[in-house]
């Protein structure tokens, strides 16, 4: 039988893709398994935002060629920003790839696939070889029982902004929109298919124009929360610059949308957004801020923060500390600037990256305080949230996302994984709130978002009774 396994790295875009990997990939007749020693084809889906995830793409591709080694027939492919910056690069360092697909290579890899699809006909004879390699390591894998959950639709590709410390503009291109037409299609596809759960994503999704007839996203959230079927609808992600007031009350407006919107502000002080080219400045932003929560005051806001960019002195920090006592974001995603070449800002005279590492420190410990505040408020509620799987550090509980995206950890009620994925939405009492979420007790699931909740606990006598008589 011919399987596919894929791990992917990075953001909200590269989900994207590995999510229309896979729909090619079982059009084509694989089926999908979390299980890399299972796999006739192994797929990375590389990024390069940052030098971390560029080595760690590398290390991995090393890691997996093991798979090769232990039997010819596995072919090992890579696509995604990594494999399009450095495309000629990596056919030199790993000359073991099959292939090696950019981002605007999504079709002609499904076309790979359905092409080396029938010389896997034997494939279901487990090779030993595969079974005794010892595959550790993370992986981000797309297949398992609650995957189908969460779709990720994508309504825009590349982003025409050119911020100087990122590499998108450089490896996926400018601006390329699509028809609503296309998105309206896709999201009926995912959701007759089973999703729960749907985000609309692009690099910068707030500046998203429909090529035909000028529709903005705002329409074009309306238009996709008004489809039957749909549970929920989130986005990633937007720029301040692109903020409107039409926008916002529209999401206030919207009872279907998840109350949490990821607006990046990458830093406090107007010098460094300057030298960032983000096209506003941190009084635009406040505004914006403010704007946002007088049309939707529960909302979560998150953001992005990169310390260290060439040239930011200690009091250019020092700004970026008190916006965020200011603003109390809900979440951050926290980064040391990593210079990435072919960028502007990669030429500059650096910051010493143990002053980097020591602004990160301190900067987590500001956001943590507002983050931990946000969990507390969840303590003594039941919140309800959609089911990811087991969670990574007790495989006995189950790990969730609430809509306003925080991470709830509860132990597993005595069920079915099968029940479990018919009955996703769980509701949990919690009990203690932590910086990285909150932990609790599931009190019982329901189908749907709007749905009742029922118990899944089922009486130990009865189980025993059930097995005495089958
Ligand atoms: S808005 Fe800036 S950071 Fe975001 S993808 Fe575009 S260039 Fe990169």
């Amino acid at each position: 039988m011919a399987c596919i396994y894929i791990e992917t790295f990075g953001c909200q875009m590269n989900e994207a893709d590995s999510q229309e990997i896979i729909d090619r990939a079982s059009a084509a007749g694989y089926e999908v398994t979390s299980d890399p020693s299972a796999a006739s084809v192994v797929v990375l889906n590389t990024c390069t935002v940052r030098d971390s995830a560029e080595r760690r793409a590398y290390g991995r591709m090393a890691h997996l060629r093991a798979l090769k080694t232990g039997d010819s027939r596995v072919k090992l492919i890579v696509c995604g920003c990594l494999a399009e910056q450095d495309r000629d690069r990596m056919r030199l360092r790993a000359p073991y790839l099959d292939g090696v697909f950019g981002t605007s290579d999504v079709a002609r890899l499904g076309e790979q696939l359905a092409a080396w699809r029938p010389g896997f006909e034997d494939f279901s004879e487990a090779s030993e070889a595969r079974a005794l390699l010892r595959l550790g390591g993370e992986a981000d894998c797309i297949a398992g029982a609650f995957s189908h959950l969460r779709a990720f639709v994508t309504v825009q590709r590349g982003c025409s902004y050119y911020c100087t410390y990122c590499i998108v503009p450089h490896v996926r291109g400018r601006f390329d929109h699509r028809s609503l037409a296309d998105v309206l299609t896709d999201v009926r596809a995912k959701v007759s298919l089973g999703a729960r759960e749907i985000t609309l994503v692009g690099q910068t999704v707030n500046a998203y124009r429909e090529p035909a007839r000028g529709a903005d996203f705002a329409d074009l959230l309306e238009r996709v929360a008004a489809l039957e079927g749909l549970d929920r609808l989130g986005f990633l992600t937007s720029h301040p610059k692109d903020f409107t007031e039409k926008l916002v009350r529209t999401l206030g407006a919207l009872a279907r949308l998840n109350p949490r919107f990821h607006l990046p502000v990458q830093s406090g002080s107007n010098a460094v957004l300057r030298r960032m080219n983000r096209k506003y400045t941190i009084e635009e932003y406040l505004e914006k801020v403010a704007a946002f929560r007088s049309y939707c005051p529960s909302w979560a806001l998150s953001t992005d923060l990169i310390v260290g960019f060439p040239g930011e002195s200690e009091a250019d920090f020092e700004a970026t500390l008190e916006l965020c006592e200011r603003v109390g974001f809900a979440q951050a995603f926290m980064f040391v600037y990593s210079p990435r070449r072919g960028t502007p800002a990669a030429r500059w005279e650096q910051i010493p990256s143990d002053v980097g590492g020591e602004r990160l420190r301190r900067l987590a410990t500001v956001v943590d305080r507002s983050v931990r505040g946000w969990h507390d408020r969840k303590v003594g509620t039941t919140v309800r949230a959609l089911v990811k799987g087991p969670s990574r550090k007790d495989a006995s509980k189950l790990a969730l996302k609430t809509s306003d995206n925080v991470t709830v950890v509860a132990p597993a009620p005595i069920c079915s994984e099968t029940a479990l994925a018919e009955r996703p939405w769980l509701d949990v009492s919690v009990s203690q709130a932590h910086v990285w979420g909150c932990s609790g007790t599931v009190a019982g699931g329901a189908e749907r978002y709007d749905g009742p909740a029922i118990p899944f606990a089922v009486s130990p006598l009865f189980d025993i009774v059930s097995l005495v008589r089958s």
